[in-house]
């Protein structure tokens, strides 16, 4: 099939279907259901589930194919499903499914993706690539170029997030300056984001969708279940055909093109915004003069670079101002933290003259 231009030609273009095929008549009811909505353009179902943890439901496999093909038949709608290896790959190519999707668990791993290109050489299928779980651009612009190498032409980026120890708003970090990082490598390639994989919730599907939208995103591929309560996996994720709906009605689809009066006056800001960032680095450069001075000091006090306690107050007082300056507390970190590093680059340059 032909699914760039079928996406080029949707905005959103979006993927619906459960997270799990668990029986023949959940998949067939949940396509019927989800086709009666015109704004859905494809149905996913996973055949085979990498789960974290053993004992947990791993999927039906190969003998729900059939079912998905089946689904795709009656919807008239095109299919997807998650392959991890070689023998995925085969099972979905002979059994008919329309576009391949490589998780997020496979594309961390090199060998693995390997493996599948390898497996669709001379062969024409769509492929979709998750992010890897970790936030690696080059790990997930590798699994392209593997997939390129092998003759794939139609290539589609999925962004589900990325893992983190404590997360606290959403499963998987949505830290969106990946995607947006990737889209800068490769300016052609169509993007989808799966807001169900990154919130972890149903609650928080559409403003990530609507967020998504607002970056530009082709597309979204979301979670959906007869009966969520009751999914054999991702339970709390997946939302109802009705929740579907309500979502994909209630998204504001911004325009990427400014016309007309606005762009003057957008235009005014924007140079407002870039005569500040001119004075902000200037500041920055007379910044990391003063640090190599601190840094001659050092060296000739024979003092470290590092001063752990002197930086904790130094951040200390920042953050306490940060509700004052309306400036978010990850934000002042992260700015800190940045000037902190480069101040070190900056005293170990005169401290090793
Ligand atoms: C899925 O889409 O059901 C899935 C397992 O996704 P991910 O690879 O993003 O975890
Ligand atoms: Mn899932």
């Amino acid at each position: 099939m032909n699914l760039i231009p079928i996406i080029q030609s949707h905005r959103p273009f979006v993927i619906a279907g459960p997270c799990s095929a668990e029986t023949q008549e959940q998949l067939i009811e949940t396509a019927v259901q989800i086709a009666k909505n015109k704004a859905v353009h494809g149905l996913r179902a996973g055949v085979w589930k990498p789960r974290t943890r053993p004992d947990s439901f791993e999927g039906v496999g190969e003998e729900a194919l059939p079912w998905l093909v089946e689904a795709g038949r009656i919807t008239g709608l095109p299919t997807t499903t998650e392959v991890a290896n070689k023998q995925h790959v085969e099972k979905a190519l002979k059994a008919g499914i329309d576009i391949l999707w490589i998780g997020a668990r496979t594309t961390v791993n090199p060998f693995a993706v390997q493996e599948i290109a390898d497996a669709l050489k001379d062969v024409s299928i769509p492929v979709m690539i998750k992010n890897p779980v970790n936030p690696d651009v080059e790990l997930w612009l590798g699994a392209f170029e593997r997939l390129e190498k092998a003759g794939i032409k139609e290539l589609v980026a999925i962004h589900r997030g990325f893992s983190v120890y404590n997360h606290e708003k959403y499963r998987n970090e949505p830290s969106w300056e990946i995607p947006i990082a990737l889209k800068e490598r490769l300016p052609d390639l169509p993007m989808l984001c799966d807001p169900s994989h990154i919130a972890g919730k149903r609650d928080l599907i559409f403003e990530i969708s609507q967020k998504a939208m607002d970056l530009n995103f082709n597309g979204l591929m979301i979670e959906t279940h007869l009966n969520p309560e009751m999914a054999w996996s991702d339970a709390q994720q997946q939302v109802t055909v009705g929740q579907l709906t309500t979502i994909l009605s209630n998204l504001v689809l911004r325009s990427k093109d400014i016309q007309g009066d606005i762009a003057g006056d957008l235009d005014k800001l924007r140079t407002m915004t870039a005569a500040l960032d001119e004075r902000i680095f200037s500041l920055l450069v007379e910044r990391m003069k003063v640090s190599e001075e601190v840094g001659i000091f050092k060296r000739e006090n024979n003092i470290t670079i590092l001063q752990q306690e002197h930086w904790a107050k130094m951040i200390a007082n920042r953050l306490k101002n940060a509700n004052e300056q309306e400036l978010s507390a990850t934000f002042i970190r992260q700015f800190m933290d940045a000037i902190h590093q480069e101040s070190i680059r900056h005293q170990e340059k005169v401290m090793n003259k």
